[in-house]
Order: C-alpha cells, then structure tokens, then sequence
C-alpha cells in the first residue's frame, strides 16, 4: 500500500504525466438511440469490472464484465444497447485489494447517490426545453441567494403539499400566503420584488440528508457526493435516477419562463468524504496533501481538491460546462474559489466565454479558504489579493463592502458604518465604487464586474440579526432601510439573501447549516408583515434598473464618480448617469450616505435637483419632487438625488452626436 506522500510522488512523475493524462470529454456512461459506452479513469488499477443492475439501491447486478484497459488509464465497456435507466458500479483492483466505487463522471444515480445511472439525457427533457432559454434581463442583474428547501417548505407559502421543499415548487407560478388568494408568495412575489438573477444553494448530489429519510432532514448542502447528478432529496422520487434531472431542467424551464436566469452554487473545492468515487478510483490523485503527509484541510471540511492537477481541473471545467449546456444554467457560484487556482477559474471563463459570448454566464465565487492549503507546482489560489490576475469578468464577493457596511460578519457586537461606527467612509467610498477608486482598505478591483455588493447571504447572521445585535429597538428598521440603500447603490453586482427584504431572523445564529428547518425556512408571512421594508427594497431594485451610472460594469464607471467627499460620518459623491445606449430621465445623481446622527443639509449646486431616494421612501422618483436648492439627509439614512435632463442639455447631446457621427 502506497502512502498519500507516495502517490503524490508519483503523480508528478513523468512516466504518470506523459502516460495517463486523457484529454477526451467522453469520460463516464454515454448514453443514446444508437448504444452505451461506459469509460472509466482509473490509471492505477490492475483490474476493472463493470456491474449492471435493475435497481439504484439493492439488489445484486444481473451482469458483470471485465473492462477493457485502453491508453491514459481508461478502461472502457461498450454495448449497442440503449442502457437508459440501467444502474451500475465499478469493482477495482488495484495492489492486492477490492474496491467497489460509483462512477465520479456519473450524468444520473440512484437513492442517496450510491450507485450511477446510465441516462438518455435527451429522455429527460421536459416539453419545450428544447425552446428553452436565458430571458433578457434589462438594466441589471440583481443576485438573490435562495435554497430550494428553505424557499417553499412554510405552510405559509401556500405550495401544494407535495411539492413543499422541491424542484417542483419553483413551477408553481401562483402562489399566495397560505392560498388567500391576494398576497403572492414564491415566484409572484419575487417577479414583483424585481430580482434578476435567482442564485440556487447546492443543487448538485449532495451526502448530509438522507434521500429517503425524514422529509424534516435538514442541510444547505455544501458536501458534495456526485458532481453532475442533481440532488435527490428536493425530487419528488429519488429513486428513479431520471426523475431528480428532469425535475431540476423543469425548475431551470420554470424560472427562465418567469424572467429570471438561474445561477447554481457549485462545491468542487471538497467532497462530503475523502473516502469519495474520485478517492476510490484514482487514490490522492484528487486531493491535496502536506509535504509532511497531512492531508490538506484548507476548506475545514477534511479535505481539499486538487484543481490544479491537469485531470482534476479538467473535471471541474467540463462539469461547469455540462451544467451550462444540459441543464441551461446562467452563472456560477464558486463556494471557497480561493481553494481553486487562478488558471483553472480563468480557463472556464474563457471556455463560458467562447461557447456562450463574452461575461454572458456569470462566474464569481468567495475569494478566501478556511485555512491554508497544500497547492502545488506554483499554481495561484483564486484569494482576493489575487484578484489582477483574474478576468475582468470574474467576480468575488467584496467582504470588505459587506463588513464596512454592517460591521464584521465574524464578530457579532462590532458596528458598520450603516449602524454609527465612525472612520469608515473612505472604506464606504471604496464600496461605493467597486474598489475602483477611493483609499478605502479592500482590494482594488479592474472593474465593477469584479465585485459582488452585499450585506448579507447564508453565511453568518441574516442583517437584520447583525443590525439587532449593533443598533438600539428604535433605530433598527431605519437601519436596515440605510443598508440597503448603500448597498443597492453602489457599483458591482448587488446580492441578497432571501428574505433580507422582509427583515429575516435566524434568531440570531450564524451558521445554520444543519439546523432545523424550522429555523431556516423562508416564513412568507413575515414578508407580509414586514412588507413596508419589502417595498423598500422593492423601490431601490426598481430605480437601479433605471440608472445606467450604477449598472455601468466597465472600466470606465469609476470615471462617472465625481465630487466625492467623505468625512464625519457622511459620504457624498455624484455620478454621470448618461449613458449611449440606454436611456434615462436623469443625466446626474447625486448620494449622500449619512451614517452619522445629525442631519445633514446640503446646498445644491443648481436647479433641476428632483429627490429620487430618502429616509423613509425610495419611490420619490415616480412623484418628480423637485428638491429646491436646499438638501436634507436625516440621521442614518441615504439621500439620492437625480437631475432631471433639461431639454437644452438633451438638445446639446444631440448636437453633439450629430457631429461625432
Ligand atoms: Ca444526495
């Protein structure tokens, strides 16, 4: 028996590097009208064989074949036969031992991922998704972080009863608070909310539930068992291998058709178990491992993926793409990307980029690690200080943003600059810009489209928790209508948690994992009751969209900011909102963040001022209230102002491209 050390050796070894590095994407079960091959990475193996049966889960294999050893450590077994619905595992040996594995490049399992599945995958697809696509999502995209349990599993949500925590609950496009019939829940409520973009938590096989247990079981699901295979346990039978697929491309068929473009969080940086099918068919070959023979525990999770190893990034690029391609997902969501390397995340963007057109799939991820990690050969961990040599395209989540904001996500007590603490506003001028500009701490960003804005997401305590931990019972709602005022004005890409907009409770816990569902479910009716701050929220998302100046996510943004000022607890700065391709009535804005006490009076350089945004209502702008040449930013609030287009700056602006053109 070789030793991690021993097989790490060894796999740097040219005779291992110029014999079993396999190129092709055919690896896995292929499955089609015209026959099946199974293909099967295993370079160390002596002995392969093939079992076949009738069920995912029980029962003995009705065939058993010897695979045949071909070049780069494949073995292969191929029939005529459409093998649809058929399940099978491997037996391996290799140095003396037997060893059972599923298939690591499995497309469908059985029960609790146990088993692999030979698909038709074209025997999956819901009618019409051959018609199925992205819709357009105009002015910008706003992320809204949602899990497919926590989403309809309330009895308040009014889901049918057996679709309550499931795929299937995302085809329900009528929902109401327990079914009255007037106050939209699920999807209704979110197309009226304005949100984009709806980020799904883990949707991939994952091993913390038990598929068949109590339907109470609980977990976010960041421990990963089968990559490419949906997870069972939110299927209506996760039995039968075709079901969970076709149930999540009808979820995809389902979201696309209400106007959002769907994102998938994805875990390549471990697995639930280092005992895993990549473990089992290639040993160490998948993970990373100290000099001193430790194994490389950088997620905390027990193990770390090795993604800069040619084979293993080779996996994580081509399961991205089969998402992309089979199940019609629009983004990645990278968990801990600072496990990953540099050159892999740059090569499946320029891989997203060549098939779907440029930045078209959105690809960002959490630029840190638990702890550090044994990466080897060179390679660049995908952190935030490493975020020049990431594609412009390639965003991270700004902790700086989030942790100037509301004040640090780790330690519970601490102020932001939203609840009071003093000397952070060349930390908020910095969030405001994306880390483009300003001499705020955080790491300087190419662009905005680097940079993902937020306040709050599954981690840590919900906002209105942290706010409730940081800000006296009067000041909170004010508070949080601040936050989200910062927020869903800066540059970047704005990002909320769900239920951040009806002011959702944890209790207080910041890392519910495994708790109760009870605790993390989304409570529909607090949305209702909570609903002025929804409408809060609500008018902010509705005007962003209209302001080109905030949604600008090129080079050229930070050159739209202006007159920035930044001192005594109030941020102020104006932004070019005219913009050539799209339209809007205003051509200036000015914001004032007030995080201070005082109110702040503010003299207006000239007429024209209209107020867009205040403390207590962020639909002004639908009233043309003109500002007059005074204005006023309350305590702990922000001010948006907009300068209505004149018609003689509009008639300037077409004099002016007249004569360019
Ligand atoms: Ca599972």
């Amino acid at each position: 028996m070789k030793t991690a050390l021993e097989w790490k050796t060894y796999y740097n070894s040219p005779e291992f590097l110029n014999h079993y590095i396999y190129e092709g994407t055919d690896l896995g079960a292929v499955c089609t009208e015209e026959g099946t091959s199974f293909l099967l990475w295993s370079p160390s193996s002596d002995k392969v064989t093939l079992n076949l049966y009738r069920g995912g889960d029980g029962g003995r294999a009705f065939r058993k074949m010897p695979m045949k050893r071909e070049e780069k450590g494949v073995w292969s077994w191929r029939t005529e036969k459409e093998l649809h619905g058929v399940y099978y595992d491997f037996t391996i040996e290799r140095d003396q031992e037997r060893i059972r594995s599923a298939d690591p490049w499995a497309k469908a399992c059985g029960l609790n991922g146990k088993r692999s599945m030979a698909v038709n995958l074209k025997r999956t697809n819901p009618e019409g998704w051959e018609k199925d696509a992205a819709p357009p999502v105009p002015g910008e995209r706003i992320i809204y972080e949602l899990h497919v349990k926590e989403f309809s599993w309330d009895e308040s949500g009014g889901f049918p009863e057996p679709y309550r925590g499931k795929y299937k609950a995302f085809t329900c496009t009528d929902t109401t608070l327990y079914g009255d019939g007037i106050h939209p829940t699920g999807i209704p409520y979110l197309k009226k909310l304005g949100v984009t973009y709806i980020q799904l938590m883990p949707c991939f096989d994952y091993g913390s539930v038990n598929e068949e247990g109590d339907v109470r079981e609980f977990n976010w699901g960041y421990d990963p068992v089968n990559y490419n295979v949906p997870e069972g346990s939110y299927a209506t039978d996760p039995r039968r291998g075709e079901v969970r697929i076709r149930e999540m491309k009808e979820m995809v068929q389902s979201l696309h058709r209400q106007g959002f473009r769907v994102i998938m969080d994805v875990v390549y940086n471990h697995t639930y178990s280092l005992d895993s099918w990549f473990q089992r068919t290639a040993p160490w070959y998948f993970y990373r491992v100290h000099e001193d023979g430790r194994v490389s525990d950088g997620s905390a999770c027990g193990n770390d993926v090795a993604s800069e190893r040619t084979m293993c990034g080779n996996y994580i690029l081509q399961s991205v793409l089969y998402w992309a391609e089979e199940y019609h997902i629009d983004g990645f969501r990278f968990d801990l990307m600072g496990l990953l390397d540099v050159d892999l995340i740059n090569r499946i963007r320029s891989a997203l980029d060549a098939r779907y057109g440029k930045g078209e799939k959105l690809l960002f991820g959490e630029p840190w690690a638990a702890e550090g990690t044994a990466m080897e050969g060179g390679a660049v961990p995908a952190l935030k200080k490493n975020l020049q040599l990431l594609d412009e395209n390639v965003g991270i989540f700004s902790d700086d943003t989030r942790d100037t904001l509301k004040g640090s996500a780790l330690l519970a007590e601490e102020p932001g600059f939203v609840s009071g603490a003093p000397g952070l506003e060349q930390e908020v001028l910095g969030s405001a810009s994306a880390w483009c500009l300003g001499k705020g701490s955080g790491q300087r960003a190419k662009a905005p489209s680097q940079i993902i804005t937020y306040l709050s997401c599954h981690d840590n305590q919900t906002l209105w928790d942290k706010i409730s931990d940081t800000v006296p019972r009067q000041e909170r709602m004010r508070v949080n209508r601040m936050a989200a005022a910062v927020c869903l004005t800066c540059q970047g890409t704005p990002f909320l948690l769900s239920g951040e907009e009806f002011a959702r409770t944890k209790g207080g816990r910041d890392n519910t994992y495994n708790a109760p569902i009870a605790l993390n479910c989304l409570d529909w009716e607090r949305a209702w009751q909570e609903q002025d701050l929804v409408e809060y929220y609500r008018g902010l998302i509705a005007l962003r969209r209209q302001l080109p100046g905030l949604c600008d996510k090129s080079v050229r943004a930070a050159g739209r900011m202006s007159g920035l000022y930044a001192g005594g607890g109030v941020v102020r700065f104006l932004v070019d909102n005219r913009d050539k391709e799209r339209e809007s009535p205003w051509d200036r804005l000015l914001l004032i963040y007030n995080g201070s006490r005082k109110k702040q009076k503010y003299l207006l350089p000239e007429e024209n001022w209209e107020i867009l945004v205040d403390a207590e209502s962020s639909t002004r702008w639908k009233q043309r209230e003109p500002a007059g040449k005074t204005a006023f930013a309350e305590p702990l609030s922000v001010l948006v102002l907009g300068h209505r287009k004149t018609r003689a700056a509009e008639e300037k602006e077409t004099m002016a491209e007249k004569e360019t053109a």
